[in-house]
């Protein structure tokens, strides 16, 4: 009898992974402890998630992956059917694009900050601050309110798209650019505050090779496109900054989605955001875009230990999260980030915040995991509002400090 149940289960679950084989699938795993979260850190497993979190993190199970499943040996359920990740660039677009109702992909993405450049340019300066991997240019844009006759001296940057297939970041990223553009040239009042004497910097997409990878052959990819030693490809930008470089929620399995790289700032679209702070007026803010959880983070990543300027961090979190809220009704949780979720070493908040004493956050914008990074496109813009919120409720925050 109990041979039988046995060989009855053992056929359940070839035939469950025969089927699940056939595509690709999400699938649940339960985090019951740090040695959990960091072995699956260590996975060549796909993480649908932007971070690893304890108690549950969803994982991508490709085709002929089912056995990576098992090997962890932790907890898992299903959750359901991935969409086909091939070939996103073949699905039709509509004939007048929007950036509020519709994902652009990269050319799209600079050609409407060119426009805006190009029709603004007492406004809006753009300068090459790297080049990726595969010889894309990374731009950023700076938006600077010089009528005032006040120089610049400070700044506000702002990052995006530095994980691939967080598309909503970019999309973000082009609705904030047009908000503070706005306020700069026809409606100050609607837009306050803009922060006297700060030059606003924006990076559009930080990992151009990963965001055109994603449109044309993987939608599910999230690190560079860095051809590892191993046959492997990507690291995972945001683990690769300098502070805390090494450690936990970081790995070095290059086939990793969390692979930090060789050494801190291998890569040079690390190297271009460093870069890029290295040549201006000292960063007082930084927010790097997300998706997906809802949450708004702060440092550290690195280790569960309270920074020096938690208090006024854990306040200005508040503040972000309750002018988001006042949006849409969407409650995103707040806190560091290493407490809050797991650790995660060599992030840029981390980095911003140690050099230069910034009020630096990660945004995790929309959802809450129904879609996850395959977020439709009818909530675009309703994340580009929310988006802009935490981002205004951060300037205010500068603004009466
Ligand atoms: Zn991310």
């Amino acid at each position: 009898m109990r041979l039988r149940l046995t060989s009855s289960l053992l056929i359940a679950a070839l035939a469950v992974s025969s089927w699940a084989q056939t595509g690709w699938n999400r699938y649940s795993v339960e985090v019951r402890n740090d040695a959990d979260a960091q072995r699956l850190a260590d996975s060549d497993l796909g993480i649908f998630s932007c971070h690893i979190h304890r108690g549950r993190t969803d994982i991508i199970v490709g085709p002929g992956e089912f056995p990576k499943l098992w090997s962890l040996r932790m907890p898992y359920r299903w959750v359901g059917v991935l969409p086909d990740p091939r070939g996103w660039d073949q699905r039709p677009q509509p004939a007048t694009l929007n950036y509020r109702t519709q994902y652009y992909n990269y050319d799209q993405i600079i050609g409407q900050y060119e426009e805006w450049r190009l029709q603004n340019l007492r406004y809006v300066t753009r300068f090459q601050i790297g080049t990726s991997v595969q010889g894309r240019p990374i731009w950023a844009y700076r938006l600077f309110q010089s009528t005032r006759k006040r120089p610049e001296e400070q700044s506000f940057v702002v990052n995006f798209g530095i994980h691939a297939r967080e598309w909503i970041s970019p999309a973000s990223g082009l609705h904030i650019f047009r908000k503070l553009l706005d306020g700069m040239t026809t409606d100050p009042a609607a837009i306050k505050p803009i922060i006297p004497g700060t030059a606003y910097y924006f990076i559009p997409v930080m990992n151009p090779d990963g965001y055109a990878y994603t449109w044309s052959t993987n939608r599910m990819w999230r690190k560079n496109r860095r051809p590892n030693s191993g046959g492997s490809f990507g690291v995972d930008l945001n683990r690769n900054f300098s502070k805390g470089w090494g450690g936990s929620g970081s790995s070095s399995n290059q086939s990793s989605e969390t692979y930090r790289g060789t050494a801190a700032l291998s890569e040079p679209e690390s190297q271009a955001l460093v870069n890029l702070v290295n040549n201006i007026s000292p960063v007082a803010a930084f927010i790097d875009y997300h998706s997906y959880g809802e949450y708004v983070l702060w440092a550290w990543g690195y280790t569960a230990t309270a920074s020096p300027g938690e208090t006024w961090l854990r306040q200005t979190g508040t503040a972000m999260r309750d002018g988001i809220a006042g949006q849409h009704a969407h409650n995103y949780t707040i806190g560091a980030t290493g407490p809050t979720l797991y650790l995660a070493s060599g992030v840029t908040p981390d980095y911003m915040y140690d050099r230069f004493n910034a009020a630096a956050y990660t945004i995790e914008l929309r959802d809450k995991g129904q879609f996850g990074f395959i977020l439709p496109e009818n909530q675009i813009s309703d994340t580009q509002d929310e988006a802009w919120q935490g981002f205004r409720a951060l300037s205010q925050r500068i603004l009466d400090r």
